[in-house]
């Protein structure tokens, strides 16, 4: 049974920016306006994420490290119309049963803090601790008990890449949020509350704002917004194509080749198109229970997103469409 958890913990918890997604995703759906990443190793030896949330009441701090506990939906009726960035209740369960996490936590109204202890497996102690509302979730040495699981890693470099792609999702998709990610000790990126298109700008760069056009479109309950860069715009070696689905990162081929179709007869050579967007709709009208990681959607109208994409891009393109 420990062993299936585990095993099934690698399954959402890939590599430590699988972890850190989750960490950070918990951290946004607590409504924080301040989440802080401290990493060693390249999150392989520490991930630490400080928020200053709505915390978790002591009696819940048990349950929060149990797997299928979500205090994020109580029906199948409600996973229709999820609206947090979590709802599986497995993520803080699958990261502890494969490391030494240590969980500290604090309501504004409580006392003072309560914090966790979990070694992979193991049974777990509560005692009290000092901290700010808010919440700490420190993850060290992951998958210290799953050898075949760490053979896996790669050098301390591309995981810090790894956490940082992570980290920038999240850093796009809520810029009413200010954070910072350090890594090894030292500052890497540090980024002010503020507005959608100055977090954009604060991610990709002036370059890519110079070379962008602002996009917002609406129609028959589909919202496309975001930065797009003219066809022109040279992009840099990092990937620089970002698309969210009602506030969560996706990786969508339907949305892709959308993207890729309304550039398609601007671009010239094998130059890879540059964007940020934001799709809003329906929640009922997509699924994002298709993978643990919940970066795959499926639309119940397909060919309607794919449509309008497409021609929301075309016409920020400056094309007429046909
Ligand atoms: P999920 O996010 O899918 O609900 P998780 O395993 O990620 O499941 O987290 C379990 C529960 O722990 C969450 O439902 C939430 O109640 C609580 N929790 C986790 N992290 C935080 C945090 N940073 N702030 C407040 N509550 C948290
Ligand atoms: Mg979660």
């Amino acid at each position: 049974d420990q062993l299936i958890s585990q095993i099934a913990a690698g399954e959402v918890v890939e590599r430590p920016a699988s972890a850190l997604k989750e960490l950070l995703e918990n951290s946004v759906d607590a409504g924080s306006t301040q989440v802080q990443v401290t990493l060693q190793q390249g999150g392989m030896k520490l991930l630490k994420v400080t928020d200053n949330g709505h915390g978790i009441a002591k009696e819940d701090l048990e349950l929060a490290l149990t797997r299928h506990a979500t205090s994020k939906i109580q029906s199948l009726e409600d996973l229709e119309q999820v609206g947090s960035l979590g709802f599986r209740g497995e993520a803080l369960a699958s990261i502890a049963s494969i490391s030494r996490t240590l969980l500290t936590s604090r309501q504004a109204a409580a006392n003072h803090a309560w914090q966790i202890a979990v070694e992979g497996t193991q049974g777990h102690t509560i005692s009290p601790a000092a901290l700010d509302a808010g919440t700490i979730v420190e993850v060290h040495d992951l998958y210290f008990n799953t050898p075949a699981r760490r053979k896996f890693l790669k050098t301390e470099n591309t995981e810090f890449g790894h956490c940082e792609d992570a980290f920038t999702r999240v850093a796009l998709s809520r810029p009413n949020v200010g954070f910072l990610l350090q890594h090894n000790g030292k500052a890497i990126t540090r980024l002010a509350a503020n507005t959608p298109q100055q977090r954009i700008t604060d991610i990709l760069g002036n370059e890519f704002a110079a070379q962008s056009v602002w996009l917002e479109e609406d129609s028959g309950g589909l919202r496309l917004w975001g930065m797009t860069a003219s066809p022109t715009y040279q992009r840099h070696s990092r990937d620089s194509q970002y698309v969210f689905v009602n506030g969560r990162f996706v990786r969508d081929k339907l949305i892709a080749h959308a993207i890729k179709q309304a550039y398609q007869d601007v671009l010239h050579g094998d130059k890879h198109p540059a964007f940020v967007l934001f799709l809003e709709l329906d929640p009922a009208l997509v699924d994002v229970n298709v993978h643990p990681a919940k970066t795959e959607v499926r639309f119940r109208e397909s060919q309607a997103v794919h449509r309008f994409i497409f021609h929301s891009l075309h016409k920020a393109l400056g094309k007429t469409s046909a």
